[in-house]
């Protein structure tokens, strides 16, 4: 563990609007500066430096923290790595032995590995046993320069290949299954994870090679197979490629199914072409994606599950604030076969004349329905009505409306009614599942919990948060609240990890800061506290403000679910009653 005086002397000296404004300009409000946030895709600044406290919040996506913080996200390092990034810049030494980094350490070392094993397939691949390997790769039309440029790699058919080698290289049984290039075997022993397959490496945005994709060659196992979480790869929150399209200086990105999509696609002078790592586009990837435009294309097979695909990318996207275009495929079955068709000159033009994603999905609609007969048009105008129904936008329901019933000759009053209709029904649907939710809940996983803490114990949660913001302003009340506030006073298991984190601090005598707390915290649960600290409301909290959320919390505390109350008795029940009368004075 870092020492607190270090830390402190490191935001002391590593100013927060320095290196912050080394990526984003900043425009001073006050005491206070704001400036587009580099986090998420934002028209209007809301993401605000907090020199007074040496903390930064963007108000849109919930990114919150201290220079570390934000040097973390914003260079993509691990908090370790964050520190000594920060350090160097001010001139400061991180302290010998103060730290227990065996974690960064072996993510060190797989990422080694994984540039072994890469330039090992790579190796393969230009030798005799890669002979079909790239005879595969010749008949898909890539070029020498192109499979040089991916680092693409073959897999020999065989169980000891690579990691003969590896453990030849002095890597560790461990090490090889830790980075998802060898399996235990039953009975002791590792064997390859991949074999006789096309090896793709995924490389991130500072060139590391995290994981790798494999193509199979033969009909044994899956067609694709893919690197699980490693310690130093996350497949939801990496996009393929990503490294190339960032610096292709396009506006915007192709976002594709595949890795041969991809490769494809840059091959053929289009190099903002990205892809999913063999699983559906994720949120997390799809503010990923908002962090570097405000436009994508999507460019995903032309079959019914591509389709279904477009559709569920589109609402991440929007969600994530980035304009969503479909390039409509015709004539081959996805963009790794129309370039080799029809060349890179058409693929720009289907580029241009990509449409918005709802003229996309009411021109598909329009064609598989026959709009001549009478029961086309009633089929027609049914998905129609659900399709609208789906689309956030009142302006583009209305504009599409009136133009499908002027195209089809409809009374637009009798459409628009059963649209209203579709959208009530919709809300109706949302508000059961959002109620199965909160019923879910108990059992939800911590990080996905906040939200629903918040619908359903909201005075609670609330109170919760006003001792937290109170702690964090009076330092010295800590034996105060301490006294009368459990851990288990507070609903939500993040602000529970919050206060424990706080008091813990204080109670040992040390402050409690963001950047003495970001070191023990998760950026989530950081982000959370600068949400929290940031709020109006608990800018000049008193003593008698405090003591309220602490007895809202009190009375919070014995409370029983009707459930539990049935099943009280006699004495325990008495017991029951006079602590909540005891609460209501
Ligand atoms: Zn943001």
């Amino acid at each position: 563990m870092l020492p607190d005086s270090f830390l402190l002397e490191l935001k002391y000296r590593a100013d927060i609007e320095q290196i912050v404004g080394a990526y984003v300009q900043l425009k001073r409000r006050g005491r206070n500066l704001t400036g587009l946030c580099p986090f998420h895709s934002e028209k209007t600044p809301s993401f605000t430096v907090y020199p007074e406290s040496q903390s930064f919040y963007c108000f849109g996506c919930g990114a919150g923290g201290d220079a570390i913080t934000f040097v973390r996200r914003a260079e993509n390092l691990d908090y370790l790595e964050a520190v000594k990034f920060l350090a160097d810049r001010v001139g400061l030494q991180v302290p010998e032995g103060s730290v227990d980094d065996t974690g960064h350490r072996r993510r060190l070392r797989i990422l080694e590995m994984n540039r072994e094993a890469a330039r090992f397939f790579h190796s393969c691949l230009m030798s005799d046993q890669g002979r079909d390997a790239r005879a595969y790769l010749v008949k898909r039309g890539l070029t020498k320069k192109t499979v040089t440029r991916f680092g693409l790699g073959y897999a020999p058919e065989s169980w000891d290949t690579l990691t003969a080698y590896l453990r030849g290289k002095g890597y560790t049984e461990d090490e090889l299954t830790d980075g998802y290039l060898g399996v235990r075997r039953k009975g002791g022993g590792v064997y390859d994870a991949f074999r006789n397959r096309i090896i793709f490496p995924i490389i991130d945005l500072r060139g590391a090679v995290i994981a790798f994709g494999g193509r199979n060659l033969g009909d044994k196992g899956p067609k694709y197979l893919n690197s699980g979480d490693t310690p130093v790869f996350k497949k939801s929150r990496n996009l393929y490629a990503l490294n190339f399209a960032k610096s292709a200086g396009r506006g915007d990105l192709i976002l594709a199914e595949g890795y041969m999509d991809v490769v494809a696609i840059h091959q053929g002078g289009f190099q903002n072409a990205v892809a999913t790592l063999g699983t559906a586009l994720t949120g997390e990837q799809a503010r990923l994606i908002a962090q570097y435009t405000r436009e994508v294309v999507l460019a995903y097979d032309s079959d019914e599950p591509g389709q279904i695909a477009t559709r569920r990318a589109t609402g991440l996207l929007e969600e994530a604030g980035v304009g969503v275009r479909v390039l409509a495929i015709t004539g081959a079955k996805d963009p790794d076969e129309y370039i080799r068709t029809y060349g890179p000159e058409k693929f720009e033009r289907l580029l241009e004349g990509s449409e918005s994603a709802a003229d996309f999905a009411i021109t598909r609609l329009r064609q598989s329905h026959d709009l001549d007969t009478a029961e086309g048009r009633v089929a027609f105008l049914q998905e129609f009505v659900r399709l609208m129904a789906d689309n956030p936008s009142p302006i583009q329901r209305e504009v599409y409306l009136s133009k499908i019933c002027r195209d089809l000759e409809v009374d637009k009053q009798a459409v628009a009614a059963q649209l209203a209709a579709a959208i009530k029904r919709k809300q109706q649907t949302a508000r059961k599942r959002e109620a199965g939710q909160l019923r879910a809940f108990t059992s939800a996983a911590p990080g996905a919990r906040g939200e629903l803490e918040r619908q359903k114990y909201p005075r609670q949660v609330l109170a919760g948060e006003g001792v937290i913001a109170y702690l964090m302003k009076h330092p010295d009340s800590c034996a105060w609240v301490r006294e009368q506030v459990e851990d288990q006073d507070f609903v939500s298991p993040g602000d529970r990890e919050l206060y424990q984190a706080i008091t813990a601090k204080l109670s040992q005598g040390h402050p409690a800061e963001v950047v003495t707390l970001s070191a023990v915290l998760s950026e989530e649960r950081v982000g959370r506290l600068m949400e929290i600290t940031t709020k109006d409301i608990y800018r000049d909290q008193s003593r008698t403000e405090a003591k309220e959320f602490i007895q809202v919390l009190q009375e919070y505390r014995n409370k029983k679910s009707d459930e539990e109350l049935g099943r009280l008795e006699g004495e325990e029940l008495g017991r029951y009653i006079a602590s909540q009368t005891a609460h209501k004075k």
